[in-house]
């Protein structure tokens, strides 16, 4: 290879030439067209865009072999249906001031041209007036056929072997389960949009959502459980310079599971750490730390308040004031939440812990009332033209920190990790063992002491014991007697069904029932009864954590995510016993002397080092 690279600037000293178009056409097309959920979302927008009442997404082989979509839009004129596949072909924009005014859902004229260079694709359009329809079938960018067709007035374009002519990034496509999961995702991003649709996915020849129309109320609804029903505040704030509108579920639907989270900027979904810290903020000490509201609002302002250069396709958004943004937002939450404790609706379904926070179980007062309508912010809304009264947070320093994932923050612990071979023997700890500041335990052993840290050592152990479970030794299942449904959303649903066998040998039985539903039959033993539904949603958090990590299978993901989860917490006391028990079981872990992520889980200290140090 070198050598012939070599040969080659020997005789060709000038070495930049221009990429045939084809391979340029999929470089580009990759950009906009990655998975088979991208192209989902590009043809639900189009039919949108087209302005369909009705719209259909079928999908097979989670896309890999079919994404079609079938609207009863405005249709396309014969010309237009062979313009539309060429790259910047559009009809949303014609000059550069109307990026500023964009009221469409594309403008860049890039989809379909991406499409038509990834996959094999047939089109079948028909106007209104015209009497017969289009059909074109397109193969590598080029037209292969086309011929008149008898077509209902609208669009259906059908995707077909999404990357034949690209192996490698068909290669790089995950499971069906992962990619029918972001199909599912963009589907409902789109459809929560636009209560006013009907949408309807259907997945090998399954219908899995049937959207009939209705107000944002029913379609979050139909989308995210009937869990949800009666127990969502509405949102609503108008002002000159925005307008929020939405829901955000009541402090008792707040899961343990990201996921239920969703922001729109003029009908657009996006993704924003900041505004979430605004709205979750709003929450304050309504749920605990740990859980995540529900929430789908819906932010309308002028499009000259946002940067139309970030690209649409990367859910990112730059506000021209965010400060302003994020403080309406926060207020909007607060208010709305504000309003729904002055007539309590708890029920016995809420968690014990939230039941006894201060701000739940004590009546809202007349004093706090009026401050909240007192508040400047409260008063920006309700008045015009008052949107620089705002106070600046005080309080967004840390909203990056407070997004992080626990995984993701900063270790301080530098410890070198202790020689486990020459050092400890598997016998029984018979040496007594104390612990200190509830979290680490002191003990002796062999030749020294050791200071264990009980959650990275009880993380180990888990470890341990979990991947012996997976291996053949299957963790007993505790059947329940009055087995408990959990109700998921779509997506974290697929993940479950992703799990449910391995979760078996880990002692969790899961059973589908319904849509998005799971029957627990049983869970381990050390499960608490009438803790189960949280002990999931805490290993599909954990697990959430893990999602975008490439290196582990999906199975070692679902281990480490358990162990983590479970392993005791520090600022637990222990009884002699159970530190017996866990310094006996560290000990005995094929590598006691780390967690599974590498975190050192003992500090060792050695009787001559020590006796050294004093002098003798
Ligand atoms: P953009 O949406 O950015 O304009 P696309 O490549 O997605 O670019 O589509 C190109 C053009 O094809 C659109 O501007 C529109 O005129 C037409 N088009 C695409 N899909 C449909 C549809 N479902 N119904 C009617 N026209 C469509
Ligand atoms: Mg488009």
């Amino acid at each position: 290879m070198v050598i012939f690279a070599l040969q080659i600037t020997l005789i060709l000293t000038d070495i930049i030439h221009l990429l045939p178009d084809n391979i340029a056409n999929q470089i580009a097309a990759g950009e906009v067209i990655q998975r088979p959920a991208s192209a989902v979302k590009e043809l639900l927008e189009n039919a949108v865009d087209a302005g369909a009442t009705e719209i259909k997404l079928i999908v097979n082989d989670a896309g890999k072999a079919l994404v079609q979509v079938i609207d009863n839009g405005k249709g396309m004129s014969e010309t237009d249906a062979r313009l539309a596949f060429e790259r910047h072909a559009t009809s949303k924009i014609s000059k550069i001031d109307d990026l500023f005014s964009i009221k469409t859902m594309g403008f860049r004229g890039e989809a379909l041209a991406s499409i038509a260079a990834v996959a094999q694709v047939e089109l079948k359009t028909r106007r209104e007036d015209d009497a017969s329809g289009t059909f074109i079938e397109i193969e590598n960018s080029k037209i292969v056929k086309q011929e008149p067709v008898a077509f209902n007035v609208g669009t259906s374009i059908a995707m077909k072997n999404l990357f034949f002519n690209v192996p490698a990034r068909r290669n790089f496509l995950k499971s069906n389960t992962a990619e029918l999961k972001h199909i599912v995702d963009e589907f409902t991003r789109v459809a929560m949009a636009f209560p006013d649709i009907f949408f309807s996915l259907q997945s090998n020849g399954q219908e899995v959502f049937h959207l009939e129309k209705g107000n944002l109320k029913q379609r979050i609804v139909q989308l995210l459980g009937n869990h949800y029903n009666a127990k969502m505040v509405s949102v609503q704030e108008q002002t000159d310079y925005l307008n929020i509108m939405g829901f955000v579920g009541k402090p008792e639907t707040a899961k343990k599971t990201r996921g239920d989270q969703y922001i729109f900027v003029n009908n657009r979904f996006i993704k924003s750490p900041y505004l979430n810290h605004a709205i979750v903020n709003a929450f304050s000490d309504l749920i605990s730390k740990e859980s995540f509201p529900m929430y789908a609002l819906f932010i309308d302002l002028d499009p000259a308040q946002l940067d139309v250069n970030v690209h649409p396709t990367k859910q990112e958004i730059k506000f021209e004031d965010d400060k302003i943004v994020y403080a309406f937002v926060n207020a909007a939450v607060k208010h709305a939440l504000a309003q729904f404790s002055i007539t309590p609706t708890l029920d016995f379904e809420l968690d014990a812990t939230i039941q006894n926070m201060d701000a739940v179980s004590k009546p809202v007062s007349d004093e706090q009332r009026s401050s909240t309508a007192s508040s400047s912010l409260y008063r920006a809304f309700t008045q015009k033209n008052q949107a620089h009264f705002i106070e600046r947070g005080s309080d967004l320093k840390h909203w990056k920190d407070f997004y992080e994932p626990e995984s993701v923050q900063k270790e301080s612990i530098t410890a070198s990790t202790p020689n486990q071979q020459q050092f400890y023997t598997k016998e029984e700890n018979t040496f007594p063992v104390f612990q200190l500041h509830q979290t680490y335990i002191v003990t002796q052993k062999s030749s020294g002491f050791v200071i264990i840290h009980q959650q990275n050592a009880h993380e180990r152990v888990l470890y341990e014991k979990y991947t012996r479970a997976v291996a053949g030794s299957p963790i007993a299942t505790q059947q329940s007697l009055f087995p408990s449904t959990i109700e998921l959303s779509p997506a974290d649903a697929l993940l479950v069904t992703e799990m449910v066998s391995d979760l078996k040998e880990l002692g969790y039985q899961l059973e589908p029932f319904g849509q998005h539903t799971f029957v627990i039959q049983g869970t381990p033993a050390d499960v608490v009864s009438g803790n189960e539904k949280n002990a999931i949603e805490k290993i599909i958090e954990q697990y959430k954590h893990f999602s975008n990590d490439l290196k582990f299978s999906k199975r070692e993901k679902l281990l480490r995510s358990m162990a983590m989860q479970n392993a005791i917490k520090p600022q637990t006391t222990l009884s002699e016993k159970e530190m017996t028990a866990l310094v006996n079981d560290l000990f005995a872990c094929e590598s006691a002397s780390t967690t599974p992520n590498g975190k050192p889980t003992f500090m060792r200290f050695d009787k001559e080092e020590m006796d050294r140090m004093f002098g003798k």
